[in-house]
């Protein structure tokens, strides 16, 4: 259910001060339910399609491996000329090596050398060793029989002709290309990329490079959310640079990304102020939003929504702010976007190393280093920068950002948390 349908810049402000406050699960849960998958598709070659999302699911054609082959260097044995008990001496009627076709005159042989990765003839029942055998001239002495099947790889016993081997939605990582190429794919059909525009808002700011005036400081955000998204291969960033606080501009900005991009991931302005002109703009650009104020610090401003079919995430300005509402709540959203099955965060187990008083009530995310191990393993943690949360220092320093819970007021050394490694 949309929140707040925005039409003007009154009604847009008015939303802003009424909204809810929500847990940042249910407002991560909204941004994801708001955002609509990408359903057109490229087909590329496996070679390019490292980090891109798989389009459909797949099932396989062959079987894998191929055919029956040896697991190991020896004799691969029929254990039919096996008599009595051993030790018995066979004659080796062939060599096998990986990539030989199987001779005729195999067919009824006691015993062949045989090479890891080379096919078993048929009737042939496990092999052994060579380490396990003695080899004298052209036999070999086995003290031993092979167990039925020993160290023979049967086809199909990895993946069966037929079988699904790949869901779509899924990150086509190297070890999945390499599924891919075992089945013989040339190419493979991925989501096309997510084009996600990004813009800096804020009259103070300038890029690097450009001399600073009074009151003005150096754009933060851009670089650290432009390659956050620039490392995940299934986006293209569109970035839009800095625009200043003025509904006017901010109104052309949006209008522009609205039609080119399937995202807009914008920093600043997002509070009530009277230089916070983002939630405005929106409203003049036809946006509604859904999320609007979460219970979470930093960030609590966060705006989601859309303009048209197109996804918004006003993240606040403050460096940290912007980074823990990007991957807390935009990140997911873009996910879903992409086309991805799995969206959440990824929380790895920890445990405090500090002590910390907190609001009840609220989620706050705390950059840390970890500082150790304790005794079952769990990276302790150390907070960086005690509390002040706008600072650039402790967030560069940090190992991950921590997750405070909401349902506790006082973190205690010791207590179990989540933590998201950076
Ligand atoms: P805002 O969310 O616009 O109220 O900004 C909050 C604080 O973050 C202000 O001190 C801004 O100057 C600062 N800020 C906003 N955008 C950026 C940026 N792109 N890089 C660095 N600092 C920023
Ligand atoms: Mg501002």
């Amino acid at each position: 259910m949309r929140l707040a349908s925005i039409n003007h810049a009154t009604e847009a402000c008015e939303a802003d001060i009424k909204g809810d406050v929500i847990p940042v699960d249910v407002a991560s849960a909204k941004a994801v339910a708001v955002a609509k998958p990408i359903t057109q598709t490229e087909r590329l070659p496996l070679a390019e399609a490292r980090g891109r999302i798989l389009a459909a699911g797949l099932r396989a054609s062959v079987d894998l491996p191929p055919f029956n082959s040896s697991a190991m260097d020896g004799y691969a044995i029929r254990m039919e000329a096996l008599e009595g008990n051993g030790p018995w001496t066979l004659p080796v009627a062939g060599r096998a090596a990986a990539g030989d076709a199987v001779r005729n005159s195999w067919a009824d042989a006691a015993a062949i050398q045989i090479f890891t990765g080379a096919a078993i003839p048929q009737g042939f029942d496990g092999v052994l060793m060579q380490e396990h055998c003695e080899r004298a001239g052209e036999r070999i002495v086995l003290r031993r029989r092979p167990r039925d099947g020993e160290h023979i790889r049967r086809a199909g016993e990895d993946v069966t002709a037929g079988t699904a081997i790949m869901e779509s939605g899924v990150l086509l990582t190297p070890q999945r290309l390499a599924l891919l190429a075992g089945q013989g794919f040339v190419e493979t059909e991925v989501i096309r990329k997510v084009r996600v525009g990004l813009i800096s808002t804020g009259t103070e700011l300038r890029d690097p490079g450009a001399p600073l005036g009074p009151g003005q400081i150096y754009n933060s955000n851009r670089v650290m959310i432009g390659t956050m998204l620039a490392a995940m291969p299934w986006v293209e960033v569109i970035d839009y640079g800095i625009v200043p606080d003025r509904l006017d501009a901010l109104c052309e900005a949006f209008g522009q990304a609205a039609s080119r991009c399937d995202v807009l991931v914008s920093t600043g302005g997002v509070s009530a102020g009277e230089e916070d002109h983002v939630v405005a703009a929106l409203g003049r650009q036809g946006g509604a939003l859904d999320v609007l104020k979460v219970a979470m610090r930093p960030g609590k401003p966060v705006k989601i929504g859309l303009i048209g079919a197109m996804l918004f995430a006003g993240l606040p300005g403050n460096p940290n702010a912007a980074l823990v509402t990007f991957r807390q709540i935009a990140l997911p959203a873009i996910r879903t976007v992409g086309g991805l099955r799995s969206v959440s965060p990824e929380w790895s187990p920890a445990v405090a190393g500090f002590d910390y008083d907190k609001r009840l009530g609220r989620t706050e995310f705390v950059p840390v280093r970890t500082a150790g191990r304790d005794e079952i393993g769990r990276p302790v943690l150390e907070m960086l920068g005690r509390g002040s949360s706008g600072s650039l220092m402790a967030m560069a320093m940090a190992d991950g950002i921590a997750l405070l819970p909401p349902d506790v007021a006082t973190i205690e050394r010791g207590m179990p948390l989540c933590f998201e490694p950076l």
